[in-house]
């Protein structure tokens, strides 16, 4: 891919996130607890899991192979970091999944794939080939030792978050999230993957980066403030001053 054919990608691809963003106000994504109950086209959400996210992990994994940059240690810190995010999320998560079950409509699946596809295809194509290669210096810049920061942050409240709302659905159903940053937000684990792709911007010191980490608020954010109004009508008792994604904000 060419300099200009990868800058209209990118055009196009943030004017895609600056639409969900709208849509996704209107109306959240149908999966989870917004599933609808029964539904003809649709997988058991594991799998539908799997097959949405093993893209990022096979495209991304593809990129570096393919790519056309010299490939040096700061190269190699991408490729652990991304696979550090994603072997997990594609191959780890749909087996930890409270209710693996649960139907997940195919054009979530079907979005999901594209959306993986995409957007490994342009963080890869970047970093690996038409960056021209960082160079070694750059795993002592500030940039990318503050993002790697954010990074290993974000993904930690993550994936604590996560764990905690699934030892909620061991324990039957849905419930009330308490303790740690729950007590100020309802969604943590929303927040920390929006510092996990900042920091990944940041690191990459990348317009790609930033495309992913604005992709990412683009659909959590407004998903947050859907299940804050989930919470508020199903749980009378949830605190009033607990927000949706950031403390004493949103
Ligand atoms: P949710 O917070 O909606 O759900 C996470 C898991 O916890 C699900 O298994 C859910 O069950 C369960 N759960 C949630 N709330 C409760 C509760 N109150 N009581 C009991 N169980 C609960 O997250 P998503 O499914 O939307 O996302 C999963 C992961 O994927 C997150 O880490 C998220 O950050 C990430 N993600 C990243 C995106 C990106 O653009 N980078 C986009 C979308 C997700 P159930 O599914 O049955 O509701």
């Amino acid at each position: 891919m060419s300099g200009t054919a990868f800058d209209r990608w990118l055009a196009v691809w943030l004017a895609l996130a600056a639409a969900s963003f709208v849509a996704l106000l209107a109306r959240p994504a149908q999966y989870g607890r917004y599933a609808p109950p029964r539904r003809r086209f649709s997988v058991p959400a594991r799998w539908g899991w799997l097959a949405m996210e093993s893209p990022a992990v096979l495209g991304f994994a593809a990129g570096f192979v393919a790519g056309r940059a010299p490939r040096g240690p700061v190269a190699w810190s991408f490729l652990a970091l991304w696979l550090l995010h994603y072997v997990d999320r594609a191959w780890a998560y749909p087996f930890r999944l409270g209710d693996p079950r649960r139907p997940m409509p195919l054009e979530i699946v079907g979005l999901g794939v594209v959306f993986n596809l995409v957007n490994a295809g342009l963080q890869s194509a970047w970093l690996f080939t038409l960056s021209g290669g960082y160079r070694a210096s750059w795993l002592a810049d500030p940039r990318f030792l503050l993002g790697v920061a954010l990074f290993g942050a974000g993904l930690t409240v993550n994936r604590l978050a996560d764990a905690r709302l699934r030892r909620l659905r061991a324990a039957g159903g849905y419930a009330l999230p308490r303790g740690g940053l729950f007590e100020l937000v309802a969604c943590p684990n929303y927040l920390g993957e929006i510092v996990q792709w900042l920091g990944w911007a940041l690191a990459t010191w990348s317009l790609a980066g930033l495309a992913f980490a604005l992709w990412t608020i683009a659909n959590l954010a407004p998903r947050a403030r859907s299940h804050l109004a989930w919470y508020r009508q199903r749980f009378p008792e949830f605190p009033a001053d607990r927000r949706a994604l950031v403390p004493g904000l949103w």
